[in-house]
């Protein structure tokens, strides 16, 4: 779907595959004015394909166009090019639990330009391809870098949207989690250097208690305005609230997570998102500490909280929320 100034949206259209044509002075190309989503649509245990809250992401998608001075795009015409799209490539829903098709909708600047002010013509576009599962040889923890050196995000900046520029600027500490052996970064705070953020991709959560048949405490990263609000993290604030855990919003430092560790309070760590779904945390890393998080195994609350985002999205649990978009 194109867009013009003057004109609005128009000229949606589904075509195969294929490369873009770029003129060198597309203005994606100096000034990134490019944002995306990522969702996932999965096979119903009737055969019919369902998206999981696509009018969630439209929402993030248009908060993320404004942030860029983009024009946004009405939730009903994302949706629909989301669905379009998952009709034509109905066959390439995988139909094995976790397994879905991914969905890439972005957005970027198709102006001609050199000149730094908002682009007149942009383009919107849908891509997919079909996932597997992330775990498949079953749910393993994750080893993460704490981030002290580099920031992903400031009060002010574009954390809270998903922009392209976001991610660029975040991929020189992933490289340094490599670096020291972690499969992700976990970021702080731009200006204390001391609350938990996010990870890479993925949102995360703290489990307090929950031992000795105690119901845990379940708490994640307030919205700082620096960090993603994931749909992932939104949806499982209330899943958890349905399985009785008393949930919050709240602020944990470095030291909560290190102390509540050492002390046996804090039992679990998992990061959420849309790729992974749930991924237990077992190991952190950063200059002045290592440590392991619990028993450094997938925690029972993690796996139980796995398991009801699961069934929901697969169709094995009823979507008591309204939260999975069928598609005809
Ligand atoms: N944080 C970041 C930086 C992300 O890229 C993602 C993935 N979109 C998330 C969190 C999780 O968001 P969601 O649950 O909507 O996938």
């Amino acid at each position: 779907v194109k867009w013009t100034e003057g004109r609005g949206w128009h000229d949606a259209e589904l075509v195969p595959y294929a490369p873009l044509a770029l003129d060198p002075a597309n203005m994606t190309l100096h000034y990134a004015q490019a944002i995306f989503e990522g969702l996932k649509a999965y096979r119903q245990p009737d055969g019919s394909v369902a998206t999981f809250r696509p009018e969630a992401n439209a929402e993030r998608f248009q908060a993320s166009a404004r942030r860029l001075a983009m024009p946004e795009l009405r939730a009903e015409l994302f949706v629909a090019a989301c669905d379009a799209l998952v009709n034509q490539d109905k066959a390439w829903v995988p139909s094995e639990g976790e397994q879905s098709l991914y969905l890439r909708p972005f957005m970027f600047a198709t102006e001609v330009g050199l000149g730094v002010r908002p682009a007149n013509a942009y383009l919107f576009i849908v891509i997919a391809s079909p996932a597997g599962a992330y775990f498949p040889g079953g749910v393993k923890p994750v080893s993460v870098w704490l981030s002290e050196e580099y920031v992903r995000a400031a009060p002010g900046g574009t954390g809270a949207a998903k922009c392209a520029g976001n991610y660029a600027a975040s991929l020189v500490a992933q490289a340094q989690a490599a670096e020291h052996g972690c499969d992700q970064v976990v970021w702080l705070d731009a200006i204390e250097r001391r609350w938990i953020e996010e990870m890479g991709g993925m949102n995360l959560y703290f489990v307090y208690g929950g031992r000795d048949g105690a119901k845990a405490r379940i708490v994640t990263p307030e919205l700082s305005g620096s960090l993603l609000p994931g749909i992932t993290r939104r949806s499982l604030l209330t899943i958890a609230e349905d399985l009785g855990y008393e949930v919050s919003e709240g602020r944990i430092s470095v030291d909560d997570w290190k102390n509540g560790n050492a002390d046996g309070t804090l039992t679990e760590v998992f990061a959420c998102g849309t790729a992974a779904v749930i991924t237990p945390v077992g190991s952190v890393k950063s200059t002045r500490a290592d440590w392991t998080v619990g028993d450094g195994e997938p925690g029972a609350v993690t796996m139980e909280l796995r398991k009801a985002l699961l069934d929901i999205q697969t169709g094995a649990a009823p979507d008591t929320h309204g939260w999975m978009h069928k598609l005809a």
